[in-house]
């Protein structure tokens, strides 16, 4: 298929980074291509059909969910890295593999009482992130209902953490 395609021809693999020993999947190059970008968010935008909201995970996530949300018709918000909205802020901090992250949304200006999210990304390895957002959207109320990577990595637990912290679907365009 066309979104598979795309990553082969555009996905680039940077050896020992972050850290020596670890293969970093850099999709980049992908969002960059005209037929990347459109391939990608035609089939992410699928899968998060019945979503009223989306909401994109910093960084790449907020590239790949602001066209997703465009081609719905919906609107997107930045699950963001801490610090870097304006205050009132609702976070949630959660362990790395070396160390700790934290997440935040904004806490005054969108209702997100009821409302059916779906929550994009790029990559899904431990699933650490992607739970987090889960945690944190579900405390003010939101009903997520799909999450929707490109690609998921082989050798990671990220799936199971997702459907053990929610119900929700998991849809991933390819592995690797
Ligand atoms: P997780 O929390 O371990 O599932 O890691 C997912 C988060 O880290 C996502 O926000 C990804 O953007 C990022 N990430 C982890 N591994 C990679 C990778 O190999 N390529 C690109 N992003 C990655």
């Amino acid at each position: 298929d066309r979104a598979r395609i795309a990553i082969e021809t555009h996905a680039r693999l940077v050896p020992d980074f972050p850290e020596p020993g670890v293969a970093f999947k850099d999709l980049t190059p992908v969002l960059a291509a005209a037929d990347g970008l459109d391939a990608l968010t035609a089939a992410l935008a699928d899968a998060c059909a019945g979503a009223d909201l989306i909401a994109g995970i910093d960084a790449r996530g907020f590239l790949l969910g602001g066209a997703i949300a465009h081609r719905l018709g919906i609107g997107v918000v930045a699950v963001r890295k801490g610090g870097k909205l304006p205050p009132p802020v609702i976070g949630v901090d959660y362990a790395l593999e070396y160390g700790s992250a934290r997440l935040e949304i904004p806490a005054s200006g969108i209702d997100f009482h009821g409302r059916r999210v779906a929550v994009v990304d790029d990559v899904l390895a431990t699933g650490g992130t992607i739970a987090a957002t889960l945690a944190l959207l579900a405390e003010v109320g939101a009903e997520v209902t799909d999450v929707a990577v490109v690609m998921e990595l082989d050798g990671f637990p990220g799936r199971d953490v997702i459907t053990a912290a929610a119900p929700v679907r998991v849809h991933t365009l390819c592995t690797g």
